[in-house]
């Protein structure tokens, strides 16, 4: 039943069951792409859990692990311990194997955004489920994992973003992101309205967004190598203490400039096929822009993360990165 929540998102079964139970707890579908899981039994170590993923629609992996995930909990072999809100985020776009229809979601999760639309209509809903499950599950530690694959190759194929908020991440997750093999972290530097920024800015939650290697379609996905993240998952369902590893496996980036796109023509200067977290030297042209002109790279060298030349004008064409120190445990 559960496992079939998918299938019937993507068929927009309107038959399908809202609300049931499974071996370890019962399920509601609280809203198309909403699945609210609630432990007959919930665990002293529970998190408050939300895991979200298509939101952008041609990222497949997550919605296979999710899938596997479930799987799991159905068949018993996985018992739920901690509430957990599982979204899959851009419907149409999942269904049309395109990142969005109108605008990318992934930049519309700000309070009071008043632009009209699907995407803009799916954010605020989306938000209010956020809101919902949260408060609801006040007295648990909040956490959000937003699962996304990249457009891109990448030097690190699996890497999470740390959205910028007030507010630490917990050392542990440092640990538990070794031990799920994510090869690299980014700090961003600035508010980005991204779904997982949503959580951590507005409640405080302990949340990332996650790049789980490529953009592929259904059943093309390395799923082998999302085997620790899909333990990570398990664990932090039934409410259990997650495998941690040295942090010192991962290499840390701080978010040094965003290139915005300003002008109609707007090129980057390297190939296109160049991957994430390339390294630049210092004097090296990174983008031609009809307004703002040339950008190049300054005194100290830089990685380019998630680089797009065909983005909306105004919005980010790539993300500069330069390595920093691993977080201390203070
Ligand atoms: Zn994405």
């Amino acid at each position: 039943m559960l496992s079939e929540w998918l299938d019937w998102t993507l068929d927009e079964q309107r038959d399908a069951p809202r609300q049931g139970t499974f071996a370890s707890g019962h399920f509601e579908i609280t809203a198309p792409g909403v699945l609210r899981l609630t432990p007959y039994r919930q665990r002293p170590d529970a998190h408050a859990c939300i895991f979200s993923a298509a939101i952008h629609g041609n990222e497949t992996a997550p919605v296979e692990l999710i899938g596997a995930w479930l799987s799991e909990l159905e068949a018993g072999t996985l018992t739920l311990g901690a509430p957990v809100l599982v979204i899959l985020g851009n419907i149409p776009a999942l269904k049309a194997q395109q990142r969005f229809i109108h605008t990318n979601l992934n930049r519309l999760f700000e309070r009071g955004i008043t632009s009209s639309g699907d995407e803009p209509a799916r954010a605020r809903q989306l938000m209010a489920k956020v809101d919902d499950f949260f408060s609801d599950n006040a007295a648990l530690p909040k956490l959000h994992y937003d699962l996304h694959t990249a457009i891109r190759a990448s030097l690190f194929s699996r890497f999470v973003v740390e959205p910028y908020a007030d507010g630490d991440t917990d050392h542990e997750q440092w640990q538990w992101l070794a031990a799920a093999d994510m090869q690299a972290v980014l700090h961003q530097h600035q508010h980005s309205w991204t779904f997982s920024h949503y959580s951590k800015h507005y409640h405080g939650a302990q949340s990332f967004t996650f790049e789980l290697g490529r953009v592929a379609p259904f059943g093309q996905n390395d799923m082998a190598s999302l085997t620790p993240m899909l333990a990570l998952l398990g664990r932090l369902s039934e409410g259990t203490a997650p495998a941690q590893s040295d942090i010192n496996a991962i290499t840390f980036f701080r978010v040094q400039h965003e290139l915005m796109r300003h002008g109609d023509d707007f090129t980057l200067s390297f190939d296109d096929d160049t991957p994430n977290f390339t390294r630049f030297t210092p004097g090296a042209c990174l983008a031609n822009d009809s307004q703002n002109g040339e950008y190049r790279v300054g005194d100290s060298p830089l990685h380019v993360v998630f680089p797009n030349a065909n983005v909306e004008i105004g919005a980010r064409a790539a993300l500069l990165v330069a390595p920093c120190a691993p977080p201390t445990d203070d």
